[in-house]
Order: C-alpha cells, then structure tokens, then sequence
C-alpha cells in the first residue's frame, strides 16, 4: 500500500500544532499539518488567552518553566504575525489583579523565587485601581507584568503565517490511526495513508484517541462574553478560580467552568448564571450590557497539569505535544521550542526531562 510522503507530520492544529509548525519550519525542516476540522476552533479559540498560569504558585515548576520562558516573546511574535497577515493577535499587557490574598505569603515568596513583580493592594488602592469594583476585601495581589493575548486571533495569524512560510496545512483531514512500527511512521486518513519522517501528536483534548497510552481527558470550560464599551474594564481580575478578562474592544470574557463532560461541548444555563453573578456581583454595572456570547471548549487534561512534550517512549520518530490543559495558551511557544529541539537535536532551551511521558504512571511500554 503506497504512502504519501512527508517530511514532519503534525496532527492537529490547535496553538500547539501550528506553533509547532512554525518552529519546525523555521528550522529548515518541510511541515505539514493535518487537522481533522478547521485549524483553531477548539480549545485554542475557546480559552480565555491569559499569558500566565492562574495563581501560577499553584502549578508545578514544570507549567511555570514552559510559561516564563514564553511570555516575553508573546509581544514580538504578535507584531511579527501582524506584520505578516495582516491579523493583530491583540497582545494586551493589563496585569491580573487576585482578589484572593489569603495566599500572599506563598505568592510573595513564589514571585521573588522567579523574577516577578507582586504588589499587595489594600482596600484604598484598591478603590481607585478599579473604582468600577465592587468588593468587601481588605487586599488584592498584583502582578502588573501578566499580559493576554487575542486567542482566536492568534491562531488564526498563526495558520495564516504557516501557510504563507511554506507548511502544507491539509484541514478536513482527520488522522484515523498511527502506525509507528515501520521505519518512517504512518498515519491514516480517510484521504490515504501518509509517512513521514517525524510525526507530532498535538491534537489536545483528543490525543488519547491516536496515542491511548496519554493519560489525556476533556476537560470542559464554559466563558461568557460581555460587550461592555471600550475601557470600562482595565485589568485582568480573578477571584477564586473565576475571572474576568477585558479585550481591546471593550468584550468581557468572564470564565470558567471546570467540568469532567466527556467530549461534550455544549453550553449549559448554569454555568452562564454562575458566570454571570460573580461578574455582576464584583461590577454591577455589567448588568446593563448585553451578554454577546456564551460558548464551550474541551481542555486537554491530564493528572499533573504539564504537558507531554518530547519522543513517545517506544518510539523514536513518534513525538508529542500536548496534554496543556489550563495553561496551553502561555506555554505554546515554549513547548513548540522544546520539541524543535529535541526533534533537531538541538541544545533544549530548559531540562527536557519533566515533560517526558515515562513519568506517566498509567504507562506501561517497552521497547519494540
Ligand atoms: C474555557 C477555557 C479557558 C482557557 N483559558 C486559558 C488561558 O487563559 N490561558 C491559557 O494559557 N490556556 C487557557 N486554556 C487552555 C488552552 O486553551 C489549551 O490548553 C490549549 O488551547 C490546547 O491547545 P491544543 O492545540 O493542544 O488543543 P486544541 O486547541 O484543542 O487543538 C487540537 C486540535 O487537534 C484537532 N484534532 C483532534 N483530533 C484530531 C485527529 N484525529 N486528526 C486531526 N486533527 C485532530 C482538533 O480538531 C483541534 O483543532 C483554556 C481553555 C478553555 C477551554
């Protein structure tokens, strides 16, 4: 049975697929990627686009590692996709404000340990920092370096880069089955089977289906939007695991459930008046404003929260990148880094080692 041939394969066009793209293009290898619906649609477009772990002392130093390393090539990759497709991932550098400062001395700690700017607001700084906050507490964390990004349009410019750079972007295309034991790795689709040199497993939340050894789930979120004008909110703000995040023109992103749905991705009534009476509790004026959205994605979750990035165990040319869960957004660039450099033996930026899936107690592989 003849096989198209490839060069790099990558399944699934997530942020993690087309990031990879990027990077592995960028280093002289021919990429292309396959995506079984259109690039970007899921937990990529789905997330809020926070450039930072919520609580980041929370997440183990792994999660962190892969965030710090990215969030100061966010700015400069968004111009440099702007420039070249004319779409503006909207980087937005508004700090994220923690209602919750029952953990100040863990989160004061975490951030002199790694370079972070922490400042504990009383209720008076408080009051004239965001005068539109309605709130009881007496202190509030900032950290004024947290940025977000425009997700749905970041991987939208990232697909149009990719193209544009050269990779095959093949959508409509779904990989059915990987069969890593020949020589150069093969991958069903229901077009005909492709090989290649270097396959790349990203498909987030489905990754499971192709490599069933990933302890990867669905893991649901739920975010509403609210279309308040143009700077009526100015920061980032977050509260026991809620949030709410302000985009450029004015939307309100309030998010998010976390929910075990299987691979449901449908919105529920009680997750959009949860959402909804904490932000309207916390900025009663909200009210006024019509809710223009309410949507669902599908997070790829795992025990641990740090993605698989690197070799499938048994097999050499089978690579991984995915297993994000909450944080796929902000450690994209640094995860997409990381496996060019393990694919290109190349130096890695940071230790490989946490990222390996051996650690994985659910897998149990030998060598072939
Ligand atoms: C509500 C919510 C809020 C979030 N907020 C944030 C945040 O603020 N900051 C942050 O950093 N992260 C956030 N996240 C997490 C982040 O969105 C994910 O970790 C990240 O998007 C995962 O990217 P991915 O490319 O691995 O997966 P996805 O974006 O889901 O992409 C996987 C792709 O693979 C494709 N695919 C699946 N199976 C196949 C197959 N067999 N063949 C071909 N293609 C296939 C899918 O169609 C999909 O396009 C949030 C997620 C959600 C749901």
């Amino acid at each position: 049975m003849s096989a198209q041939s490839c060069d790099v394969l990558i399944i699934g066009g997530g942020i993690s697929g087309l990031m990879s793209a990027w990077f592995l293009q960028q280093a002289g290898r021919q990429v292309t990627l396959i995506e079984r619906h259109v690039c970007g649609r899921e937990a990529s477009w789905a997330g809020g686009g926070i450039l930072s772990p919520m609580y980041p002392w929370r997440y183990p130093d792994a999660v962190n590692v892969l965030a710090q390393h990215s969030q100061p090539q966010f700015e400069p990759l968004s111009a440099e996709l702007a420039e070249l497709t004319g779409i503006d991932p909207e980087y937005f550098p508004t700090g994220m404000l923690m209602l919750d400062s029952e953990q100040w001395e863990t989160a004061q700690a975490w951030c002199e340990r790694w370079g972070y700017v922490l400042e504990v607001l009383d209720d008076r700084a408080l009051s004239v920092f965001e005068p539109r906050l309605h709130t009881a507490r007496k202190l509030a964390l900032w950290m004024p370096e947290i940025a977000s990004i425009r997700n749905p349009r970041m991987v939208k410019a990232l697909a149009k880069a990719v193209q544009l750079k050269g990779v095959a972007l093949m959508e409509h295309t779904p990989a059915e089955a990987i069969d890593p034991s020949a020589e150069r790795v093969r991958v069903r689709t229901p077009q005909g089977w492709l090989e290649a040199e270097d396959v790349v497993v990203t498909a987030g939340a489905w990754s499971a289906q192709l490599v069933p050894e990933l302890p990867i789930e669905p893991v649901r979120g739920q975010i509403v939007a609210i279309d308040a004008p143009v700077g009526f909110l100015h920061h980032m703000v977050m509260e026991q695991d809620r949030y709410l995040i302000p985009r450029k023109d004015g939307l309100i992103l309030v998010g998010s459930t976390v929910e075990q749905a299987g691979f449901d991705k449908r919105t529920d009534e009680a997750a959009r008046e949860a959402l909804l009476s904490f932000a309207y509790a916390r900025y009663p004026e909200l009210a006024m404003f019509e809710v223009a959205h309410h949507w669902a994605g599908l997070r790829p979750g795992n025990p641990d929260s740090i993605p698989y990035i690197g070799a499938h165990p048994a097999h050499a040319r089978l690579w991984l990148n995915t297993g994000h869960f909450r944080n796929g957004v902000v450690t994209s660039i640094a995860s997409a880094q990381l496996l060019r450099a393990l694919i290109q033996v190349e130096t890695p930026p940071f230790d490989p080692s946490p990222y390996a899936l051996e650690r994985s107690h659910a897998l149990s592989v030998s060598a072939p």
